[in-house]
């Protein structure tokens, strides 16, 4: 299976800098998963027209449409053209204080409504360090249980998101193979994705691994050059 490269813009980038990196990115015939800014959502959408791009959104309502003030629902996301969403990032689960139940309210309004969810996960440092990490990773994938439709899991250590930390490719690995088993117990199969401080430098040695199966990026993917080469480590191990 080819290697997935999907790009984080996380609250960057300006209208025209995303639409110009969109472009380009169309232009050299990339494949990648983009999660735009909302507000950037719609024209990034016009200019992927007639590309193998993927647009998706960093985060969704677990409301329908209604009165819910400043949130995006699932069904205007998909009405923006978006077919992929970020659910569970910790950006959003640590950062915001969004529950297991919160979450599985999102990924079901997400699927309800055709997307697929990037359904991450992952430890925080002293979890890790109080020996933790698998038993909190196993927890949140337990929201999984029951569902259909996840485009993919993103294992993102919390240590290593934007921290320039990134994971061994051998604590990548043990845990990709671990989630793996997890998620064969729920009855799914889905590709796992690595995401922490992923670089040029780095994207080739992590997804050499099998069990590697993509990575999300998220500091180096607002760089075209950068997220070239990521993306051409990528298509190397094909
Ligand atoms: C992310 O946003 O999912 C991420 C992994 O960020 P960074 O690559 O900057 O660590």
């Amino acid at each position: 299976m080819p290697k997935i490269v999907a790009a984080n813009w996380k609250m960057n980038l300006r209208r025209q800098s995303a639409v110009e990196l969109a472009w380009a990115l169309k232009s050299d015939g990339r494949k990648c998963w983009l999660f735009p800014a909302f507000p950037h959502l719609a024209p990034v959408h016009d200019a992927l027209i007639g590309s193998e791009l993927t647009l998706g959104a960093q985060d969704v309502s677990p409301d329908a449409d209604g009165a819910c003030t400043g949130d995006v629902s699932a069904e205007m996301l998909a009405d923006t053209g978006c077919t992929l969403v970020l659910v569970g990032h910790s950006e959003r689960r640590h950062g915001h204080g969004e529950t297991a139940e919160l979450l599985a309210r999102k990924l079901k309004r997400a699927l309800e409504a055709g997307l697929k969810p990037l359904y991450c996960v992952g430890e925080t440092l002293e979890q890790r360090k109080a020996g933790k990490a698998q038993a909190v990773v196993k927890d949140h994938l337990s929201t999984l249980a029951g569902t259909e439709g996840i485009a993919a899991v993103a294992y993102e250590p919390v240590w290593a998101i934007g921290t320039g930390e990134t994971a061994t490719p051998g604590q990548a690995a043990e845990m990709h193979a671990f989630i793996r088993e997890e998620l064969k117990k729920l009855g799914l199969r889905l590709p796992i994705l690595y995401g922490g401080s992923v670089k040029p430098e780095n994207a080739l040695e992590l997804m050499s691994h099998p069990d590697v199966d993509g990575v999300l990026v998220g500091g180096a993917s607002l760089e075209l050059t950068s997220l070239r080469a990521i993306d051409d480590a990528a298509r190397e191990i094909e």
